[in-house]
C-alpha cells in the first residue's frame, strides 16, 4: 500500500518479519525508513501474551510511523529535539482520531 506523505510517497508493507527485516527485533512492532520511504508494519499474531485487539493496536503502529515521516518529511529530522521525541510522535498517533472526529463534528477540517 502507499501513500503521500508531503509530495513523497511511501510505501508501506505490513506483516513484515524480523527476518526479513532484523530492524525489527530492536524496534519491535514497526520503523519508519526515511532513506528507502519505506514504512515496515511487524507481523502481529495473537498469542497468550498479545493485545487481545491486534487489527486496532496494527494501525495505531501505522500512525505512529505515518507521524515519524511527516516530520521527516517537513523537514524536522536529528537536529529537532522534539520531533524525535517518541513521546510526542505516540500522543499524535494516539489522540489524532480523537481530534479528527471532533473536528469533523465541529466541521472545521480543511476542504
Ligand atoms: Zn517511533
Amino acid at each position: 500500500m502507499k501513500v503521500n506523505v508531503l509530495g513523497t510517497e511511501y510505501e508501506i508493507i505490513s506483516d513484515a518479519t524480523a527476518s526479513e527485516y532484523p530492524i525489527l527485533e530492536s524496534h519491535a512492532d514497526g520503523f519508519c525508513d526515511f532513506t528507502t520511504k519505506k514504512i515496515v508494519i511487524a507481523e502481529m499474531k495473537p498469542d497468550d501474551y498479545s493485545m487481545k485487539d491486534l487489527k486496532s493496536y496494527e494501525k495505531k503502529v501505522v500512525r505512529h510511523e505515518l507521524v515519524h515521516a511527516f516530520l521527516y518529511e517537513s523537514g524536522l529530522d536529528v537536529n529537532s529535539e522534539w520531533a524525535r521525541n517518541e513521546e510526542i510522535v505516540d500522543w499524535i498517533a494516539l489522540q489524532f482520531p480523537k481530534m479528527n472526529k471532533a473536528f469533523e463534528e465541529m466541521k472545521v477540517m480543511c476542504d
